[in-house]
């Protein structure tokens, strides 16, 4: 296996990934808006042969806690389907309790969703957004947040455009990747083949001015160095631009109003 710290960012001699990518290569993505008919923001993301529904619905009450407060709420929910996976996967609510992968992915993606939107200005309501994998290979958790933000800004334009919200309160796009070591590789975006041997795991979520709003590494096949994280991290940095470059080619005026809020 290659020494982890030699992988530099000149990637013209590193061998290609069974894929055919290069190692600090994202996927072909696709964003698909007003996929379904009756949520605010409706996206299908695919990411490879990973692919999720992302919805963003608007509910025009808040949870009792915040209820006067003036400030709105916003709830991430992540669920995989059955076949979703090569094996048929139970479903991850059982008796109403949702497993603890699933609740760890959901809480994520709610993190990362309310750090960029203020609160405040949204108002007394609510944006409910709903994750649903209908395919998994590898990274669904981060094409999740990337394919929720899509959702979210198309939620929120809409209220805007009615004139329900007097600004639009997203203050900067997001998107996140995930980044693994595999044989002393670093590799942008790994496929479920690659992450079910990587040594290390992480997952990156990012804005628009290129800071970090959540970073995952678990190294546990083998504990990773501080070299390493760094090549990690411009990997993901690579991989997120590209990711908001898209966002925003996709998203045309919605974009627009949100890069002018800065
Ligand atoms: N996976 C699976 N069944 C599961 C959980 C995961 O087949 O119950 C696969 C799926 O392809 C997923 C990958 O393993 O994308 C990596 O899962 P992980 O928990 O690391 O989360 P993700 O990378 O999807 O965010």
């Amino acid at each position: 296996a290659k020494n982890v710290v030699e992988v530099s960012n000149d990637t013209d001699d590193c061998r290609l990934r069974f894929d055919g990518r290069k190692s600090d290569e994202i996927r072909n993505v696709s964003i698909t808006r007003n996929f379904t008919k009756y949520a605010q923001g409706s996206v299908l993301i695919e990411m490879g042969n990973t692919k999720v529904i992302c919805t963003a619905f608007v509910d025009d009450a808040v949870p009792p806690f915040i209820k006067g407060t003036g400030s709105g709420w916003i709830s991430a929910e992540y669920s995989m389907i059955p076949s979703a996976t090569l094996t048929r996967k139970k479903r991850d609510v059982n008796k109403g309790r949702v497993d603890g992968r699933s609740q760890e992915i959901q809480r994520l993606i709610g993190r990362s969703i309310r750090s960029v939107v203020d609160l405040e200005k949204l108002g007394e309501r609510t944006i409910w957004i709903d994750c649903d994998v209908i395919q998994a290979d590898g990274g669904t958790r981060t094409a999740s947040i990337t394919g929720a933000f899509v959702a979210l800004a198309d939620a929120l334009y809409t209220l805007y455009k009615k004139g329900e919200l007097k600004k639009m309160p997203v203050s900067s796009l997001l998107s996140a990747v995930s980044v693994g070591v595999v044989d002393g590789e670093v590799l942008l975006d790994v496929c479920y083949e690659e992450d079910s041997c990587a040594e290390v795991d992480t997952n990156v979520v990012m804005n628009n001015r290129g800071e970090f709003i959540e970073i995952q590494g678990t190294g546990e096949e083998r504990p990773f160095s501080k070299k390493e994280l760094e090549i990690i991290l411009d990997y993901a940095e690579k991989g997120n631009r590209e990711l908001m470059r898209l966002q925003r080619a996709v998203l045309g005026e919605v974009a627009d109003s949100i890069i002018g809020c800065e």
